[in-house]
């Protein structure tokens, strides 16, 4: 490998100059094998965030993420392997749906997640809510499991694009997340080393998304298209609107349990929506339904005749999980603090902030401030009511969990003006805007 000097690549990118494929080659190599420091990786990625990554210099960024550990080759497991990533929201759990979902309709799920990231949960920190559920497992046991029951839902190994995994929870506590390039090469690099031949992608919108418009968030889809679709697999995105929460429960343990509600058919509307409209799509594409309006009906189904509640419980069973809490959630221990947020008028909710309700939470224990710390799986908050409903004064909107009673004042203050309530009726929001694939895009 070619040697550089780190300080003169931080400079030459703080000077938005344009890398070459060798020099973000190394950097990534030698993150990777920890012959680069946090603190130097830190100032790159804020240069980069500051002064972008050009098109040839984020392909060189994918690549190099992708390649820092192995390419997963599944071709001897038969079908045709369909994953989905989000790019992050507060209160979306479709992963936990959709997996067992679509497995169960016949689609090999591989399915490789990440944690926390900012305000927005993480797959793998809500599994892990699962008392015993084992994410950290090696590729043989990836394969054992897939090969098993169609699914598996695991984290990065050191074997799986290792350099992802490293600067992920770096871009986590340094304010360096909300960057496409960043996003895209993070998102593809991990997706793609994970041996799937097609991909549906959730490129949320809105204050709790890390893009806030449906601009950047077209941006990012079709950046993150074209990379899957230049690596060979076919890729799907689609727009979905992240203003307010998705669902009533955001921290990990709550949103497992609203998760295996919607396994059971009692999930809200708008959280169904989104993961029935993935999950026809991921059935399409691993060519078990003749469309996406097909597929969406076959992963009603199977929701219906409880095929997908039973895949999951086979897959927590695999994974280590234990069942008792999964099968009688009312008895998963509770948090030591609750507190309640009213309204204060009477009214119908206009606004409720996603991004602060996403911080909230993190405060209230169900996210991280640095990389070492722990997550509580018992913080969180619950949704009573939604954007669009009436409520009355002194109603209870949202109830708070926590074990820390020292933020209570703070999260309170944050979550009263994180809600906006109205004299006048409100129209609900769209939910699904656009579809964005490689023969452009479709509004819906
Ligand atoms: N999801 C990822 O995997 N990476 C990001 O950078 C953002 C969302």
């Amino acid at each position: 490998m070619q040697l550089f000097n780190m300080v003169s690549l931080i400079r030459k990118k703080r000077d938005g100059e344009v890398l070459s494929a060798e020099e973000i080659g190394y950097i990534i190599k030698s993150y990777t094998k920890d012959r680069i420091p946090d603190y130097q990786m830190s100032a790159f990625l804020m240069a980069s965030y500051l002064k972008g990554l050009n098109d040839s210099e984020s392909a060189a960024l994918t690549k190099s993420m992708l390649h820092s550990g192995q390419v997963l080759d599944l071709s001897d497991i038969s079908g045709v392997k369909v994953d989905k990533h989000s790019t992050g929201g507060v209160g979306d759990k479709v992963s936990l749906l959709l997996a067992p979902i679509v497995a169960s309709c016949g689609v090999p799920v591989p399915m490789i997640s990440g944690r926390g990231l900012g305000h927005t949960g993480g797959t793998l920190d809500k599994l892990e809510s699962i008392t015993g559920y084992n994410v950290n497992i090696d590729l043989n046991r990836y394969r054992e499991i897939l090969k098993k029951h169609n699914m598996v839902m695991a984290g990065q190994t050191e074997e799986i694009a290792p350099a992802d995994k490293r600067i992920y929870s770096l871009r986590d506590v340094t304010a360096t997340v909300e960057c496409i390039p960043l996003i895209a090469s993070s998102i593809m690099s991990k997706k793609l080393a994970e041996g799937i031949d097609a991909l549906v992608l959730d490129v949320k919108y809105g204050s709790g998304a890390f893009m806030k418009t449906v601009d950047e968030a077209t941006k990012l889809a079709q950046k993150l298209v074209s990379i899957g679709e230049d690596f060979g697999k076919r890729t799907i995105a689609y727009l979905t609107n992240m203003n307010e929460p998705l669902g009533y429960k955001i921290g990990n343990w709550l949103e497992v349990e609203e998760s295996i509600d919607g396994l059971k058919g009692n999930g809200p509307d708008d959280l169904m929506t989104v993961t029935y409209q993935l999950a026809g799509t991921m059935i399409y594409l691993g060519g078990e339904a003749e469309s996406i309006d097909v597929g969406v009906s076959k992963s009603k189904e199977s929701v219906a005749s409880g095929k997908a509640y039973q895949k999951f419980l086979d897959n927590v069973e695999e994974q280590g999980g234990k069942l008792d809490y999964v099968k009688s959630p009312g008895t998963y221990p509770k948090a030591g603090v609750t507190f309640e947020i009213k309204a204060d008028q009477n009214g119908y909710l206009q606004e409720m902030k996603a991004f602060d309700f996403g911080v909230a939470s993190l405060e209230l224990g169900a996210g991280r401030h640095s990389k070492e710390e722990d997550i509580d799986p018992t913080a969180g908050i619950v949704l009573h009511k939604k954007v669009g409903n009436n409520v009355k004064k002194g109603e209870t909107i949202v109830t708070c969990y926590t074990n820390n009673s020292d933020i209570v004042d703070n999260v309170r203050n944050m979550l009263n003006d994180a809600i906006t309530i109205s004299d006048s009726k409100v129209a609900l929001p769209t939910l699904i805007s656009h579809r964005i694939d490689k023969d452009g895009i479709l509004q819906l």
